[in-house]
C-alpha cells in the first residue's frame, strides 16, 4: 500500500541538504507522497530505504502484459476499487476462446482479428484468443496455435494441463508472449518450470481464495513473477464475490499473495450464449484482468467493448475529440459553419447527423474542455470569448465565401454576446437537438 508523506520522510536521510531540489526533507517526502518527484532525486537514501520505499511504489495488482510481434494485451496496475475515486487504468482484454479440436479454427480467428469498431473516435477492437489443447496432443495443439498466428496477429491465451503441450505450442509462436493457463495443485511445479523456461505469465487455479493464495506464493517461489489467478468460481455470485474479495485484499491491505489480475471465464458459468454476455459484463465491472469468452458475435462483442470502454473511461476527464475545423462531406466556401464543443459524443451526434444526411459542412469545434454544449456554457467554457478564439485559430474565415456561423440551439442566449465578439458575422441559432440539424440546414442552407 503506498505510504504517506510521514512515512517517507521517517526513511529519508533528514538532513535538508537540498540537492534533490527541495528546501527540506520532508517537502521531498510529500512530493514523493503525490508521485511527483522520483525517489532517485535523492543521492542519500540508504539501500535499505530505497528497497521500502520501492517495495511500497509496487502497484498493488501487478501489470501483466501479453504479446505477439505486433499487438500487446494488458492487464493489471489498478490502484482503486471504485473508478470514481481515481480511474481504472488497463482495460480488461477481452479473448475468445477456439479449440484444437475447431475445424473452422483460422476462419474464426481471422473473423475475430478483422472485427473494430469505431465508438466515438475510439477504434476498439478484441484482445486475443485463447487456444485450448481440447484434443490433449501436443502436435495438435501447436498446429492450431500456428494456424491462429498465420490468421491472425492475436495476443494468446494457451490453455493447457501438459508441459508437454506448451512446449511443442511455443515452437509455433516464436516473438509472442502468451499466458499458460492454468497451474493447478497437481502441476504447478511442473508448468512454473516451462513457463519460466519460455518467460512467459503462468496463471494458477485455486479453488477459493486460500487456494489460489497458496498456488501464487508457490509459484513465486519458482520463479515465475507474473502471475494470473483463477479463484475457481464460475458462476454470478461466486465470482462476484471473490472478485470483489481480491481486489479488496490487494488494495486495502496490500496482500502480495492475491496482488494479481484475475482470469475470468464467464461461458463457463452459463447456460447460454446471452447469459455469457451478461456475466461478462459482470465481470468486466468487477473485477477482472483477462475475460475468455465461449462466443463470438460482433453484436456481442460491441456491447462489451463499448461497457468496457465506458468504464475504464477516466471519469474525471470527459472523452474529447481535438478542437478545431472539421470537413464533413467536402464543404465548399459557401457551405454553412456549425459550431459545437469538443466533447466527444456532442462531436459525433452532430457529425454523424450531418454526414448521414449527406449535406456539406463545416463543423468548428470550440475548445470547451471537453464538456457538452450546456455544461461548458453552465461552466463558463464555452462562451462568445471562446467561439472566437476557434474562428481566429481555426482561420475557417480564409475557406467560406459568407461569414456566417450557426450556434446551437442550446446556447441562443449567447448570440448578442458572439455577434459583439465578431462583427462582420452573421450568427444564426440552430437546432437544439443534433437530430433536427440535417433539416435546419435544408431549410436555411
Ligand atoms: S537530497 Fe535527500 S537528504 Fe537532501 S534534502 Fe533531499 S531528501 Fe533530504
Amino acid at each position: 500500500m503506498a505510504l504517506t508523506g510521514l512515512q517517507i520522510y521517517k526513511l529519508l536521510p533528514q538532513t535538508n541538504c537540498k540537492e534533490c531540489g527541495f528546501p527540506t526533507c520532508l517537502a521531498f517526502a510529500m512530493k514523493l507522497a503525490a508521485k511527483q518527484a522520483e525517489l532517485k532525486a535523492c543521492p542519500y537514501v540508504s539501500e535499505a530505504s530505497k528497497s521500502q520505499l520501492e517495495a511500497a511504489s509496487q502497484p498493488p495488482i501487478r501489470l501483466i502484459t501479453l504479446s505477439t510481434d505486433g499487438r500487446k494485451a494488458v492487464a493489471g496496475n489498478e490502484i482503486v476499487l471504485f473508478r470514481h475515486e481515481k480511474t481504472f487504468f488497463n482495460p480488461a482484454p477481452i479473448f475468445v476462446r477456439v479449440k484444437d479440436t475447431d475445424a473452422d479454427l483460422a476462419a474464426k480467428a481471422k473473423e475475430m482479428n478483422a472485427f473494430a469498431v469505431d465508438y466515438v473516435g475510439i477504434k476498439l477492437q478484441l484482445s486475443g484468443v485463447a487456444i485450448e489443447n481440447a484434443s490433449g496432443d501436443a502436435n495438435k495443439f501447436a498446429a492450431a496455435v500456428d494456424a491462429v498466428r498465420g490468421a491472425s496477429d492475436f495476443p494468446l491465451i494457451l490453455i493447457a494441463k501438459d508441459p508437454a503441450a506448451f512446449e511443442a505450442a511455443m515452437a509455433k509462436a516464436k516473438g509472442a508472449v502468451p499466458l499458460f493457463y492454468a497451474a493447478d495443485a497437481s502441476n504447478v511445479a511442473a508448468l512454473a518450470a516451462v513457463a519460466k523456461k519460455f518467460n512467459a505469465p503462468l496463471a494458477v487455479k485455486g479453488d477459493g481464495l486460500d487456494a489460489t493464495a497458496a498456488l501464487a506464493e508457490q509459484a513465486k517461489a519458482a520463479g515465475i513473477e507474473d502471475i494470473v489467478i483463477d479463484p475457481g468460481a464460475r458462476d454470478f455470485l461466486g465470482t462476484l464475490t471473490l472478485a470483489t474479495q481480491i481486489r479488496r485484499l490487494a488494495v486495502k491491505k496490500n496482500f502480495r499473495a492475491l496482488g494479481y489480475p484475475v482470469i475470468t471465464f464467464p461461458g463457463e458459468g452459463v447456460s447460454s450464449a446471452d447469459e455469457e454476455l451478461v456475466l461478462a459484463a459482470q465481470h468486466i465491472g468487477k473485477y477482472a484482468g483477462f475475460v475468455v469468452l465461449d462466443h463470438f458475435t460482433p453484436a456481442s462483442a460491441y456491447a462489451l467493448l463499448v461497457l468496457r470502454q465506458n468504464i475504464y473511461t477516466d471519469p474525471q476527464k470527459p472523452i474529447q475529440v481535438q478542437p478545431g475545423l472539421y470537413e464533413i462531406n467536402a464543404p465548399k466556401p459557401e457551405s454553412p459553419v456549425l459550431v459545437t464543443t469538443n466533447f466527444s459524443i456532442t462531436y459525433f451526434s452532430i457529425s454523424n447527423e450531418v454526414e448521414g444526411a449527406g449535406l456539406p459542412a463545416w463543423l468548428m469545434v470550440a475548445d470547451a474542455e471537453g464538456m457538452s454544449v450546456l455544461t461548458a456554457w453552465a461552466a463558463g467554457k464555452f462562451d462568445a470569448d471562446r467561439i472566437a478564439k476557434a474562428v481566429k485559430t481555426t482561420n475557417v474565415e480564409s475557406k467560406i465565401s459568407r461569414k456566417r456561423l450557426v450556434l446551437p440551439g442550446h446556447v441562443a442566449v449567447l448570440m448578442g454576446e458572439v455577434e459583439e465578439a465578431l462583427p462582420g458575422w452573421q450568427i444564426d441559432v440552430g437546432p437544439r437537438e443534433a437530430v433536427d440539424v440535417p433539416a435546419y440546414m435544408k431549410l436555411k442552407p
